[in-house]
């Protein structure tokens, strides 16, 4: 849509707010715009919102964009138009909004950044998300202890993989974790055989496992055909499955080839099945249900003009500016506390799982 278009629709639709909101549920209307449902986090992040702001009292309108920036961009000025009171984003591509941030801003729709970043827009109000550096280091933690890496007889031969480049959670992640690897390839006590490095050189566009496991096929038969790689540093559980798919297809996991470490994220219940058979060894739990209630609260106190809660001033600076933010807290999840976390949490049933 071009802008000249999208500014006269809004025009033509501001004149109408009062009255369509009179007649919504008494609150206000809920733009929440999601990614992708091809990850059932994201799924359950939409879920649980909805669920949660309608408990609230608000009407919601929930749309996922398959990945696609241009759909995710008309999503969005379409909540717009039809009257949203705030607008609740968890973007594709972080630093492609900012035409749709404007037109939220001209009618005065406060936005809330949700999980991922917005970059390059003064127009994000807050941002909702985990504590993104930790899991990269949670992970890093994971994969030593998988590795028994203070026992172990190293070096040891690892990979790293990153997320999508687009995504600022990916650089957080790897950072994260190489604050904790990096010492230890400096010292030559963790061999990286590729010496591929940095998020240019490992990050996986569009998170998509496919990509992971096709460059993982690549490292396996340049790197490793006449050595064993010992563990992977994988970002999240997508690319978990690529990867592991990957090791097994030159025989990992069977006969005398152990399979390596693998870490993951977002406890995906694939990946809880591939932890319960041994081939993942790690997964980083974010409680979704918890990221929605942080998100409802800052909508309530928002709309309700007071300030909403936040933990965190200086971190999230998104080249305009730095972005108040509450971050949750990660958990590493393993066979040994996997049941605890998932299920007697509720988060998952045991039928889901087993
Ligand atoms: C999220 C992860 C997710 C990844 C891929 C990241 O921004 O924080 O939980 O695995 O995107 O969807």
């Amino acid at each position: 849509m071009k802008a000249a278009t999208v500014g006269a629709m809004a025009l033509a639709v501001g004149l109408s707010f009062s009255t369509a909101n009179t007649m919504a549920a008494d609150k206000g209307t809920v733009g929440i715009a999601m990614p992708t449902k091809s990850l059932a986090r994201w799924v359950d992040d939409g879920a649980n919102m909805v669920k949660q702001f309608e408990a609230a009292g608000y009407d919601t309108d929930l749309q996922y964009a398959g990945d696609d920036i241009a759909t995710q961009l008309r999503q969005i000025e379409t909540m717009i138009l039809k009257g949203a009171d705030v607008l609740v984003i968890a973007s594709i591509d972080g630093t492609a909004l900012s035409s749709a941030l404007e037109l939220a801003a001209d009618n005065d729709i406060k936005v809330i950044a949700y999980d991922r970043l917005i970059r390059d827009s003064g127009n994000v109000d807050y941002y909702a998300t985990f504590d993104n550096f930790q899991v990269g280091v949670l992970q890093a933690k994971s994969l030593l202890k998988g590795l028994d890496f203070e026992n172990a007889e190293g070096p040891l031969n690892i990979e790293v993989f990153g997320g999508s480049p687009d995504d600022n959670n990916a650089y957080f992640f790897y950072n994260g974790a190489m604050s904790v690897l990096q010492p230890l390839i400096d010292e030559g006590k963790l061999v990286v055989q590729s010496g591929q490095m940095g998020m240019d050189k490992v990050g996986i566009m569009y998170w998509d496992g496919a990509s992971a496991q096709a460059r993982m096929d690549n490292l396996l038969s340049a790197f490793y055909t006449d050595k064993p790689i010992h563990g992977v540093l994988t970002p999240n559980d997508s690319l978990a499955i690529g990867v592991i798919s990957s090791l097994k297809g030159v025989g990992y996991g069977s006969g005398d080839m152990k399979m390596p470490i693998i870490t993951g994220q977002d406890a995906e219940i694939a990946n809880v099945k591939a932890m319960l058979k041994g081939e993942q060894y790690s997964t980083i739990f974010k409680d979704t249900r918890e990221l929605a209630r942080v998100t409802v609260g800052m909508v309530d106190a928002l709309l309700g003009g007071s300030e909403p809660e936040i933990n965190d001033t200086k971190t999230y600076d998104n080249g305009v500016k730095v972005v108040p933010s509450y971050l949750l807290k990660p958990f590493t999840v393993t066979i040994d506390n996997w049941e605890e976390i998932l299920i007697d949490s509720g988060y998952y049933t045991m039928d889901q799982v087993k």
